[in-house]
């Protein structure tokens, strides 16, 4: 059962004759162990860092500790640099671990602004560990790996839209709580960061998780946020992009009838969308993918954290 799914899944973006292939490459697949949510503390700093592990395409939620002395804490870490205000209410720091992340030690540099002016500035290593990710190797006829010529222009064009939507960070916190699945009746796939080679080249990286239900089910925003895409693209299909604010955007495709247009603002739980297999997919189902600044991670590894 869960194989034929797969099958199908594993499948959808790409030819029948590479989908058959699939049937071979599929069973090596095993659900990884999902690791529990840990926090810890960094010494002499007044901030908390949660995350379900440190590996490429993980989160991690940064929350501020008591300190009736600290004003702010710019915090920077690879290439995303964050802002901790101690006034007011508390705001959501996220920091995102790319997928294609190197496995090594991090200098996360962390300066402290204190109420009567100083500053301090520390550097505290966080150790990124390997992850492997699924990976299937298809061989197909030379020229089926790749999305016909007269279509270039169309994925270039629509790649571009993409990147200009997700590089305008709205400066304010749009989410309410914990980011929660848009369709939790479905079935997950492990396929997050799934490596897909063909004739035994890197043809490209599963960014986003599959989740499959039938055809017309409804799929939920998974947090209040701004809709700031809602159109239909090459590749994903009907597409539907969500600004929750501070750089961070969820994406979902494959729909067969979109719910919200662009500019809708949504609350969590609203009904965006129904499940479809619009765009490069042969079977029903939602692709579902989070991009944190320019760091593109596990959604359920974000879904993990408790977000106030
Ligand atoms: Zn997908």
């Amino acid at each position: 059962m869960a194989d034929r799914r797969m099958r199908r899944f594993f499948g959808s973006a790409t030819s029948g004759a590479a989908a058959a292939v699939l049937l071979f490459a599929v069973p090596s697949l095993v659900r990884p162990e999902v690791p529990a949510v840990q926090t810890i503390l960094i010494p002499g700093v007044a901030l908390e860092l949660s995350f379900r592990a440190l590996q490429p395409g993980e989160v991690i939620l940064v929350k501020r500790r008591e300190d009736p002395s600290v004003r702010r804490i710019d915090l920077r870490l690879r290439t995303q640099t964050r802002r901790v205000e101690f006034d007011g209410k508390s705001r959501t720091v996220l920091l995102g671990i790319d997928v294609a992340a190197r496995p090594q030690s991090y200098f996360m540099e962390i300066t402290t602004e204190r109420r009567d002016g100083s500053k301090e500035n520390v550097f505290r290593k966080l150790t990124v560990g390997p992850k492997e990710f699924p990976e299937t190797n298809l061989t197909v006829a030379p020229g089926m790996a790749k999305a016909p010529p007269e279509e270039a222009e169309r994925i270039k064009r629509e790649a571009a839209l993409v990147a200009s939507v997700l590089g305008a960070v709205s400066p304010e916190w749009l989410g309410e709580g914990p980011f929660v699945s848009p369709l939790p009746e479905g079935e997950p796939f492990p396929n997050f960061g799934q490596r897909r080679l063909y004739n035994n080249e890197v043809a490209s990286t599963h960014m986003g998780v599959d989740i499959s239900a039938p055809e017309g089910t409804p799929v939920r925003a998974d947090n209040a946020g701004r809709v700031v895409l809602a159109s239909d693209l090459y590749y994903s299909g009907m597409t539907i992009i969500i600004d929750h604010g501070l750089g961070v955007f969820t994406f979902y495709g494959h729909f067969s009838k979109i719910l919200v247009k662009r500019g809708d603002l949504v609350k969590k739980g609203d009904l965006i969308a129904e499940v479809g297999h619009t765009g490069r997919s042969t079977g029903p189902h939602l692709h579902w993918s989070v991009r944190i600044l320019d760091s593109r991670v596990d959604p359920f590894s974000l879904a993990a954290l408790p977000l106030e």
